[in-house]
C-alpha cells in the first residue's frame, strides 16, 4: 500500500462555505497554521447558491430597525425555542459582519443615497436583507475568497510561501475525525479524484459542513449536503440538538420533474410577488395564525399598501415565516386547489414592471426561462415546498462554537440552536459570518492554550482506513444508488412536512432495514474518481442523521416551526422548555433524550410584550 500522505496544522476547517471561510480567516488572523478542506471545488460551496440576502439590522431603509427588533423577529420565527444567547450575539454582530465584508471587497446594492440597500423578507419586521440582486451568496463567497488570497499574499511577502499559514485542500472529503483520550487529534479522508488517503493532525477542528437535505427526495440542496459534519460530530462523541426541525421552503420549482425542488427565492415575495391557488384566490389571508394576527394585514388592500407605506400598514401574509407559508401551500394542494403539477401560483408579473423584475430578480428570470420555459415578467411561476435547511445541528457554546468534545468546534448550518424551530430567511448568511468568526477565534484560543497536543494513534488511523475501504470488499450486496433513493423516498414521504406517529414509526423501521442493508454496500472498480464509493461513504452519514431526525420527530408531540405533527397540531408551552438531544450509542445507533432549555435572560424577555410571551411561555416561566 502507498505511504499515507500526512499534514499537520493548528486548526483544520472542514468546509469552504461562508462559515468555513470566515472561520479560517479568523484562525489565520490569530496566527494559527490553518487548513481548509472541502469536498467540492473551492468556491462551489452551498453558500454560493444563496440568493435573497444577508439579514442585519443596519436600519438603512427603515431607521426604526435595530438589534433588539432583529432579536425579537428571530425568536418569534424560531417560536422561542432558539438558543437566546446565539440569537442575541447574531442580532448584535450581524451589521459589523456586513460592513466587514465590504472591507474585504464585497459591493452590496445601494439605496438612492448610497447606503447598503436592504430588502423585505418573511418574518423580518423591517427591510433588513443586504443583497446583491439575487446573487448575494456569490458575492459573499467571492469576497471571503478575496480576503483569503490577500492574507496568502501577506504570508508570501513574509515567508516566500503563499500557503505558509493558510492552505486550501479542495475536492477532498473527510470521512472520520480522529479522537484520542476524548480530545480531537485530527481528521482522516480521501482525495475525491485519486481516492488516496490523507491524515491531518490538528488539535482543533471546526466543522462547517452545511446541512443534510440530500436525505430528502425533493430538496433545494446540492449533492454536498449529506450531513457529514453532523455525523462526524456524533461519532466523535458530540451531541446534536433540534434535529426534528427541518425547514421546508415554501417555494421550490415543481415543474418540470427534472428540476423539482430547485429554490425560488423568497425575494420574489419580498419584492411584491403574491401566492394564488388554482381558483385565483390569494389564499394566504386564510392562514394567518393567532400568534401573528396583530402583525399581518387582514385585507389585500392593506397588504398592498404596506409595500409603499410600511409605517402605517401591516405586512401581507405572503411574508409570514416560511413554516407557515409552506404548510398553507401544502393544505391548498391537498384540498384540490393546486396547479396542474401539484403546486400553487407565485406571480410577480402583475405586480412589477418587466424591467424591474429582470433588474431585481435576474437569476429567477433566467432560471425559469431556461429550465421551465416560463417568462416570469409575463407569467406566474408554479411553486411548492422543498426541503431547504436543517435547524438542528451540533450543540455548541454560543460564544466560542465549542462542542462538548475538546477541540471540536462547529459553525454555520451544521451547528444547532441559533434558529430554534424555524430559521428566518437571510439569517443563515449572517449566522455564518457571526459564528464562523467566533468559532475561528474559539478554535485558535483552544489550540494556543494546549501544552501537549494529542497525536492520532496508528490504530485509529487503520480503523478509519478499514471503514473507508469496506465497500470494496462487499460481496455483491447492496447498490448505494438504490439505497439512497429508498432513503430519500422514506424521509420525504414519512418524515416530511406533515408528520404523524404511525408514519414516523414506519420510517424508523425502514431506516433499520436500510442500515442492515448498508452493511453489505458494494462498489465496483477502483478508488480513482469513483462516485459510487463516495456515495457509499456518504450514506453512512445520511442514515445516522436521518435516524436522529426521525427519532426526535417521534418524541416531540407538538407542532412548532419546522416540525408539524398531524396528530399533535398545536404548539405546547411545556415543550418549549425542552430540547431533544441526540448522541451516538454505537457505530450507527443514536439515542435521543430530553434536556431542559436554559431560561431566557430577564433583560431579553423584557424586550417583548407580556401578552405576546403568554402565547409561548408557561405561567411559571412568566412568574404568574
Ligand atoms: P456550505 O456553504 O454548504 O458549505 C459546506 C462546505 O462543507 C462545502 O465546502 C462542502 O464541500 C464542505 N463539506 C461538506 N462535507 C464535507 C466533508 N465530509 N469533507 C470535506 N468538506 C465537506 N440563506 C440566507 O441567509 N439567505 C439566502 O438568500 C439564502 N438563499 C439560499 C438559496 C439556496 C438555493 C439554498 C440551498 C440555501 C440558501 N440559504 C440562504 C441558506 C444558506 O445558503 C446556507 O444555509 C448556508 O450557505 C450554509 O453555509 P455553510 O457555510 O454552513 O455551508
Amino acid at each position: 500500500m502507498a505511504e499515507l500522505e500526512r499534514h499537520s496544522f493548528d486548526v483544520l476547517v472542514i468546509g469552504a462555505g461562508g462559515a468555513g471561510l470566515r472561520a479560517a480567516i479568523e484562525a489565520r488572523e490569530h496566527g494559527m497554521r490553518t487548513a481548509v478542506l472541502c469536498k467540492s471545488l473551492f468556491g462551489k460551496a452551498h453558500t454560493v447558491m444563496a440568493e435573497g440576502g444577508i439579514a442585519a439590522a443596519m436600519g438603512n431603509v427603515n431607521s426604526n430597525d435595530n438589534w433588539q427588533v432583529h432579536f425579537r423577529d428571530t425568536m418569534r420565527g424560531g417560536k422561542f425555542l432558539n438558543n437566546w444567547r446565539m440569537a442575541e450575539l447574531h442580532a448584535k454582530e450581524a451589521p459589523d459582519r456586513v460592513w466587514e465584508l465590504e472591507t474585504y471587497g464585497a459591493l452590496f446594492d445601494r439605496t438612492a443615497d448610497g447606503r447598503v440597500s436592504q430588502r423585505n423578507f418573511g418574518g423580518h419586521e423591517y427591510p433588513r436583507l443586504a443583497h446583491v440582486g439575487d446573487r448575494t451568496g456569490l458575492e459573499l463567497i467571492r469576497s471571503l475568497q478575496q480576503k483569503i488570497v490577500s492574507l496568502q499574499q501577506e504570508d508570501h511577502a513574509e515567508t516566500g510561501d503563499y500557503e505558509a499559514k493558510l492552505k486550501v485542500f479542495q475536492e477532498f472529503t473527510v470521512s472520520d475525525l480522529l479522537i484520542e483520550d476524548g480530545r480531537v487529534a485530527g481528521a482522516f479522508g480521501y482525495w475525491r479524484e485519486s481516492g488516496r488517503f490523507v491524515l491531518f493532525t490538528a488539535p482543533s477542528v471546526i466543522l462547517a459542513t452545511g446541512g443534510i437535505g440530500k436525505s430528502f427526495k425533493v430538496t433545494s440542496n446540492s449533492w454536498e449536503y449529506t450531513g457529514d459534519g453532523h455525523a462526524l460530530a456524533l461519532r466523535a462523541g458530540a451531541s446534536l440538538i433540534n434535529m426534528e426541525f427541518i425547514q421546508f421552503h415554501p417555494t421550490g420549482m415543481v415543474w418540470p420533474p427534472s428540476v423539482k425542488g430547485i429554490l425560488v427565492t423568497e425575494s420574489v415575495r419580498g419584492d411584491g410577488g403574491v401566492l394564488r391557488n388554482s381558483e385565483g384566490k390569494r389564499f394566504m389571508f386564510d392562514y394567518i395564525p393567532e400568534v401573528f394576527k396583530e402583525k399581518y394585514a387582514d385585507s389585500e388592500a392593506e397588504g398592498d399598501r404596506w409595500y409603499t407605506d410600511a409605517d402605517n400598514n401591516r405586512r401581507p401574509p405572503e411574508l409570514l415565516p416560511r413554516d407557515e407559508v409552506a404548510r398553507a401551500i401544502n393544505s391548498e394542494v391537498k384540498a384540490g386547489r393546486g396547479t396542474e403539477h401539484g403546486g400553487v401560483f407565485l406571480d410577480v408579473s402583475t405586480r412589477l414592471p418587466a424591467e424591474e423584475i429582470t433588474r431585481r430578480l435576474p437569476s429567477m428570470h433566467h432560471q425559469f426561462k431556461e429550465l421551465a420555459d416560463v417568462d416570469i415578467t409575463a407569467q406566474p411561476m408554479e411553486v411548492g415546498p422543498t426541503c431547504h435547511y436543517v435547524m438542528g445541528g451540533v450543540e455548541v457554546d454560543p460564544d466560542t462554537g465549542a462542542s462538548s468534545v475538546p477541540g471540536l468546534f462547529a459553525a454555520g448550518e451544521v451547528s444547532g440552536g441559533m434558529h430554534g424551530s424555524n430559521r428566518l430567511g437571510g439569517n443563515s448568511l449572517s449566522d455564518l459570518l457571526v459564528f464562523g468568526r467566533r468559532a475561528g477565534a474559539g478554535a485558535s484560543d483552544y489550540a494556543a492554550a494546549l501544552s501537549v497536543r494529542p497525536v492520532p494513534s496508528e490504530a485509529s488511523i487503520a480503523e478509519a482506513e478499514r471503514v473507508a475501504l469496506a465497500p470494496f470488499s462487499g460481496d455483491g450486496g447492496e447498490n448505494p444508488y438504490t439505497l439512497h433513493m429508498e432513503l430519500q423516498q422514506t424521509m420525504n414521504d414519512l418524515v416530511g412536512i406533515i408528520r404523524k406517529a404511525e408514519e414516523i414509526e414506519r420510517a424508523l423501521e425502514r431506516l433499520e432495514g436500510l442500515k442492515v442493508r448498508a452493511r453489505t454496500l458494494t462498489v465496483e472498480g477502483h478508488r480513482q474518481f469513483n462516485p459510487g464509493w463516495h456515495l457509499a461513504l456518504d450514506l453512512r452519514n445520511m442514515l445516522v442523521v436521518s435516524e436522529c431526525v426521525a427519532k426526535a420527530a417521534l418524541l416531540r408531540t407538538e407542532s412548532r416551526g419546522g416540525h408539524t405533527r398531524d396528530d399533535y397540531p398545536a404548539m405546547d408551552s411545556d415543550w418549549r422548555r425542552k430540547l431533544l438531544v441526540c448522541t451516538a450509542s454505537g457505530p450507527s445507533e443514536v439515542d435521543v433524550v430530553e434536556k431542559p432549555q436554559i431560561p431566557i435572560r430577564e433583560d431579553l424577555l423584557d424586550l417583548f410584550d407580556r401578552g405576546e410571551l403568554e402565547k409561548y411561555l408557561t405561567g411559571d416561566e412568566l412568574g404568574s
